[in-house]
């Protein structure tokens, strides 16, 4: 007989030093009402696939898997990537676009007990060396053949002298394709194994994952410094997905159509796992309407969302023939005009908006809500369960409906506590939680109270981000970057209006008297390894940046200063 001791702790626990726990009262009450289910996300999804078989699972450019083949397909890469010697609760890093073999991808990883840790295809060395050490990444998924970049030479050059990536694992890559020395194909892995086999192996995995341990990492826009990790845990990352899909009224014969990167929080939640948790299918697109737009129409695509980039589509020369199948169209990002949600619903589709976050709270606009709400708000809490206030910023209190306030929240899918973030979390010098555990946003918003609903609209923000396009930009993050540079000695990234992507960076600087150009800053952040969409798109030298009369930068003048400019020149 073994005389080797039990485990005392679940092989996901290595977080649980840093986490902040849902209260176990709180999430007794979620599995008392049902709310919380008692499975991973990858039993869930296993689940899925037991009853709808043989309906479509995904389709993409590249192809399309039933239920049945997506689930044996992640089953063998799980077991394969189980084989390297991955164990349950390392983390890996996902850096993939839009394809069908990132869906296998993500289902396989949460197969083999590792956790997906969500960063951005355009994340360069600046944003992934931090990622990367914060967790402990023993993995790096990266996309063979992407534009630009070779993300593949990108992840041997990080995984050089860092302390604990030692897989590279490569999708996309053709079998014939020249990898790297240690990098793998991910279709490679399980091929030599029996699909009995690795279903046995993946559900011994599963038997060992508590469904409330951390399943996924995704990242916060963040308002201070370089962004948070977000851990979302397998049950309430489900039912996230579930109580979207519930509020929207989808079933198993919805076609779900997705554009935006499908490894961001609204991509996993709406398109792969809501799409998953009622038997329906993943439309998985790239962003670019030409390509998207066909096989959306192709597909026949009941249910699109539509974040701001894409609220153009609606001019596009597929949109009449897509709008005959469609019956729900969800906009997210920015104020929807009168003339936007018309033409959208023009052709008797529902529309309605989504206000979402990686951190948890989702808003949709009620099924039942009249024009009016669906148009000026973003509707309400998706969970009976959620508590969604206005708070006076600062404070614990509440402002009166109508008047704008910072957004706060508390229920079963928003966190706790940001992971290994003491200061961010309750008590620390800087919260982002008021001392009851409502998470604060950082959004401003004001409740609206239409045909008896209390429906949420959103009025701005506190937080100092720039949102180029659903991207979140950490303006203090870019500041302290470009003050490296040698030349500059203060900087202020403030929002610019930009009619396709809502905003986009502005620097106003000052220099030390020698000219600094964009080009040179742009020189500078490439240099220092930052992800592109950070970058400046335009450059103000001053002589001294606007401040407040008790000395604070004063980025509001700054931001109407600009807005002015681009009025005069007619870019607005
Ligand atoms: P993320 O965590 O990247 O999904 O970003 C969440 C943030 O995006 C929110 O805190 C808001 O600042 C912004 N956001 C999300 N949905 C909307 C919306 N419908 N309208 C305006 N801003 C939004």
């Amino acid at each position: 007989m073994s005389t080797a001791p039990l485990p005392t702790r679940r092989p996901t626990a290595r977080w649980d030093d840093r986490r902040v726990p849902f209260p176990a009262e709180v999430v007794a009450a979620y599995r008392d009402a049902g709310l919380w289910g008692t499975r991973t996300l990858a039993d869930e999804f296993h689940e899925a696939a037991a009853q709808h078989p043989d309906r479509d699972a995904v389709v993409a450019a590249e192809g399309r898997l039933s239920y049945r083949e997506l689930d044996r397909r992640a089953d063998l890469v799980g077991a394969g990537l189980a084989a390297l010697g991955l164990t349950p609760g390392d983390p890996v890093l996902v850096q993939v676009t839009n394809r069908l073999e990132t869906v296998v991808a993500w289902y396989a990883l949460l197969k083999a007990g590792l956790v997906p840790v969500a960063t951005l295809a355009a994340h360069r060395g600046h944003e992934i060396a931090h990622i990367s050490r914060a967790v402990g990444a023993r993995a790096h998924l990266v996309e063979h053949g992407t534009r630009g970049t070779d993300l593949v030479a990108f992840a041997v050059e990080q995984a050089e002298g860092h302390p604990s990536l030692e897989h590279v694992l490569v999708l996309g890559a053709p079998a014939d394709a020249d990898l790297p020395a240690h990098a793998v194909r991910l279709d490679d892995l399980g091929a030599d194994v029996d699909p009995d086999e690795a279903r046995s192996r993946v559900a011994a995995i599963q038997r060992g994952i508590d469904p409330d341990d951390v399943a996924v990492f995704q990242l916060s826009g963040g308002t201070t410094g370089v962004p948070k990790l977000i851990p979302r845990q397998h049950a309430e990352y489900w039912y996230n997905a579930r109580a979207y899909a519930d509020v929207l009224g989808w079933t198993a014969d919805d076609r779900v159509g997705h554009l935006i990167p499908v490894i961001h929080n609204a991509g996993i939640t709406c398109g792969v796992h809501a799409a998953h948790t009622v038997g329906a299918c993943l439309v998985l697109t790239g962003h670019e309407l030409d390509t998207a737009m066909p096989l959306l129409v192709a597909e026949r695509t009941t249910s699109v969302l539509f974040g701001h980039v894409h609220y153009r589509a609606v001019d596009h020369p597929d949109f009449p023939a897509l709008a005959e199948h469609l019956r729900i169209v969800v906009l997210s990002g920015a104020k929807v005009s009168e003339e936007l949600f018309a033409a959208v619903g023009a052709r008797g589709a529902w529309v309605g908006q989504l206000f979402g976050m990686a951190e948890g709270l989702f808003l949709v606009t009620p099924r039942d809500g009249s024009a009016e709400l669906r148009r000026t708000t973003v509707g309400t809490p998706v969970s009976p369960a959620d508590e969604a206030v206005v708070l006076a910023p600062g404070t614990d209190e509440p402002v009166p409906d109508g008047e704008v306030g910072e957004l706060c929240a508390r229920g079963p899918y928003t966190l706790r506590g940001y992971y290994a973030a003491e200061d961010r979390n309750a008590g620390g010098s800087q919260s982002a939680f008021t001392p009851g555990g409502f998470y604060r946003t950082g959004d401003l918003a004001a409740v609206r109270v239409i045909d008896g609903h209390r429906a949420i609209s959103i009025e701005g923000r506190i937080k100092d981000l720039i949102n180029r396009g659903g991207e979140k930009i950490n303006a203090e993050e870019v500041e302290l970057l470009l003050l490296a540079h040698p030349h500059l000695v203060e900087v202020a990234l403030v929002a610019m209006p930009d009619p396709r992507l809502g905003e986009r960076g502005c620097a106003y600087v000052v220099t030390d008297g020698t000219p600094v150009t964009l080009d040179d800053v742009r020189a500078h952040l490439r240099r220092l390894g930052v992800a592109t969409f950070k970058w400046p798109e335009r450059l103000e030298p001053v002589a001294a940046l606007a401040r407040t009369r008790v000395g604070k930068l004063d980025k509001k003048a700054m931001a109407g200063e600009i807005t002015e400019k681009l009025r005069a020149e007619g870019a607005l």
